[in-house]
């Protein structure tokens, strides 16, 4: 198929276009979002009738699985006595014989569609016998346009959804005439040899099956056409996706010198040897920096296995060229921590860091200066680095840690801070990896995917609220071996949420009730600076023994001696959540714990969930679980990134397609000119105009 401008005018076309729509009709439809010619076509049935196998009502018998259409003869409620029941029934006859239905639950809505004499339904259930009357009880109805035969020549009767307002026999009137019209000047992203080759069935007999135009009644066929459509739309999100790549990486960016000394200088004094996904993703961010295009890449590890260091290296090869790298973390606590470690690692090489945070009183002048002046190279901070009043003497690098974290505009501000910097986003990994391909798609990803050697798996257990002595015997054991221990809650203080508890009433409850002998300290994101950061220090300096907080401590967070967390209602907590805050342990080289507790085991569901905790320490693995569980739109949050508008296609549901799609439009757009590409997308139209906005990765 070309992409010329007839076909891809025919995607824009309105509906109201198409014979028997008027103007009332395009309004209706318009309300379900079908404005254009090819949404209609993508409006697809919900099911498939096989005329052929309609049967006559004098025909059936009881204990027969049928379909019939018949219209509505009379209907009247039920009320039976003994049994103080209501019901309500409908009677329907064809040109043979009459047909009880029967509801004995129902809503008003639904029975307010049927209940029309003359309606034409469609109805399919088990025939069942009532004294010497032939029934269907609960039967499934579909009202079809009143003013269609049960005698339609048609074999195979689409079965679309309600459309408010529209009849059923008029939707499919109207859908019909789309598929005329499509059929005249088809359009699709591949061309006939390319889906060949691929094995694909052709878009135009996919769209004339779906929409039971074509051939007889095969619902195997049927369905799969549908699943064609939602490739052909993943085609069309993915070729979006690819053209954007090609045109970020035409944009002209900053080639570093990857040759200066500061990079070997400090893998040299590193205390650990690197691992290899650690040596990998290196060479790919040197790589990409010495390109003279932007580098817009995704470094994507497991808590622990050591992205910092990946985004120091790149540090180096910006500071050796000369410019400036602004380093920003979601939080406070880690972006300190950042500082204490590459403040450690870099004073040894000369090379000047600072740390931008909110609230620096009158130090904020001065580093503000600092920065403006290029005197130091690298800033590390809060979003406190993106406030207009932050400007930089020549920003190279951008890293983002927990890239997830941030919004959207708050990445894009940063970036806006110089002229195409190159920019590294880190995140481990909220996103499983089916699903970071298509979020992601248009970012060149790096996967650390090695742990440094001798980290040991956390242990993770899982006990309900009864076994709570059992927990604390597993604490006080690693308190006396000198051990510190995080409890986590899921609030700060209390709430009107019953069976939820606190981290300030639970602080005193420890402290007092339980381990009196030892040194609990309170951290949650109320407190100040200050207040927080001496609190986090004296824990890291063993002069708190048990940290009770919340899930500020969620990222990032290093204190090597801390081998247990205990996370209270943990059912209150996404997997990924989990994962995180278990990654807060195991950082030194014993052993560690983790132990989950529950305010209840009792639905299923909820220790289903955290059994994957016990069973798992794969963060990848855990991502796609809580994927599963939890949808899109809740595990990537609403407010960094709302998932492209795919009209048929459901992301989870249809992930494999979605893999399938981008390997077809990856392999088809590398054939194609410049210019041919952005004709495709062009004919695509601007659905998916900008990835990055909606992927969050601006
Ligand atoms: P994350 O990927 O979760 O951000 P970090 O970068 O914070 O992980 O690293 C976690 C800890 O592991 C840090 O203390 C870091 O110094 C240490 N680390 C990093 N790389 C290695 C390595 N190759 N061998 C041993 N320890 C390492
Ligand atoms: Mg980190």
């Amino acid at each position: 198929m070309e992409h010329d401008e007839n076909a891809a005018d025919l995607r824009f076309t309105p509906v109201a276009s198409l014979k028997g729509v008027g103007p009332v009709i395009a309004e209706k439809l318009a309300r379900k979002g079908i404005e254009t010619v090819e949404q209609l076509l993508y409006f697809v049935p919900v099911r498939w009738v096989n005329r052929g196998a309609l049967r006559k009502i004098s025909d059936l018998k009881a204990g027969e699985d049928v379909s019939v259409v018949g219209r509505v003869d009379s209907y009247r409620s039920l009320f039976f006595r003994h049994h103080r029941k209501k019901g309500y029934e409908v009677v329907v006859a064809d040109d043979t014989g009459h047909l009880s239905l029967k509801w004995f639950q129902w809503t008003a809505g639904y029975l307010k569609q049927i209940c029309h004499k003359g309606t034409v339904l469609f109805i399919s259930g088990r025939v069942g016998q009532f004294g010497e009357f032939l029934q269907i009880v609960h039967p499934a109805v579909t009202v079809l346009a009143g003013d269609e035969s049960p005698d339609d020549t048609r074999t195979v009767l689409p079965v679309y959804s309600q459309l408010e307002g529209i009849k059923q026999g008029m939707v499919r009137n109207i859908v019909e005439e789309a598929v005329r019209v499509f059929n005249t000047r088809p359009f699709g992203v591949l061309p006939a040899s390319e889906e060949k080759r691929h094995s694909l069935v052709a878009f135009t007999e996919a769209v004339n099956c779906a929409h039971g135009l074509d051939g007889g009644f095969d619902e195997e066929r049927s369905a799969s056409s549908v699943r064609r459509m939602i490739l052909e739309e993943y085609l069309q999100f993915q070729a979006t996706l690819m053209a954007k790549k090609r045109k970020a990486h035409k944009e002209k960016g900053i080639a570093f010198k990857t040759e200066g000394p500061s990079l070997r200088r400090f893998l040299d004094g590193l205390p650990f040897g690197l691992t290899v996904g650690q040596e990998r993703v290196i060479g790919e961010i040197v790589a990409d920096m010495g390109r003279g295009i932007p580098m817009n890449r995704l470094l994507q590890g497991d808590v622990g296995s050591g992205k910092t260091v990946c985004a120091v290296a790149g540090t180096c090869v910006a500071v050796d060229s000369g410019f400036q790298v602004a380093f920003m973390a979601p939080t406070e606590i880690l972006a300190e921590q950042h500082y204490l470690n590459v403040h450690r690692w870099f004073s040894e090489l000369g090379i000047p860091v600072v740390l931008l945070k909110g609230n620096m009183g009158k130090q904020r002048r001065a580093v503000l200066d600092e920065i403006r002046s290029g005197a130091v190279p690298v800033i590390i901070g809060t979003h406190a680095i993106i406030q207009s009043d932050v400007t930089f003497h020549r920003l190279g690098l951008v890293i983002i840690d927990e890239q997830h974290r941030f919004g959207v505009d708050q990445r894009k501000r940063l970036r806006k801070k110089s002229f195409s910097p190159d920019v590294l986003n880190m995140s481990a990994t909220p996103i499983p990896r089916t699903l970071s391909m298509v979020v992601y798609g248009d970012l060149d990803v790096s996967v650390i995917d090695t742990m440094p050697e001798g980290r040991q798996a956390v242990k993770t257990l899982v006990f309900a609220e009864d076994k709570r002595a059992k927990a604390e015997a597993m604490v006080e054991k690693e308190l006396k071996a000198g051990h510190g221990v995080f409890i986590v809650y899921p609030l700060i203080d209390e709430s009107d949420t019953p069976g939820m508890r606190n981290a300030t009433g639970m602080a005193e409850h420890w402290q007092r009730s339980v381990f009196p002998g030892h040194r609990v300290g309170l951290l949650h994101g109320r407190l100040n600076t200050k207040d927080k950061e001496s609190i986090m220090e004296r824990f890291r300096q063993k002069k708190i023994d048990i940290l009770v907080c919340t899930t500020v401590i969620e990222v990032g967070i290093d204190v090597p001696h801390a081998t247990t967390i205990v996370i209270e209602n943990a059912e209150r907590f996404g997997l990924s959540q989990l994962h995180q805050l278990r990654g807060r342990v195991g950082r030194g080289s014993g052993p560690a714990s983790c132990i989950l507790l529950a305010s209840s085991l009792r639905t299923n569901l909820a220790s289903k969930r955290l059994k994957i905790m016990e069973k798992t320490n794969d963060g990848f693995a855990i991502a796609e679980e809580d994927l599963k569980i939890r949808g899109v739109g809740d595990m990537l949050g609403v407010r960094q990134s709302g998932m492209p508008p795919f009209r048929i296609g459901d992301i989870v549901r249809d992930i494999d397609i979605m893999a399938r799609a981008r390997r077809i439009a990856e392999e088809y757009t590398k054939t194609l000119s410049d210019d041919e590409l952005q004709g495709l997308v062009a004919a695509i139209g601007n659905r998916f105009d900008d990835p990055r906005e909606f992927s969050g990765t601006a």
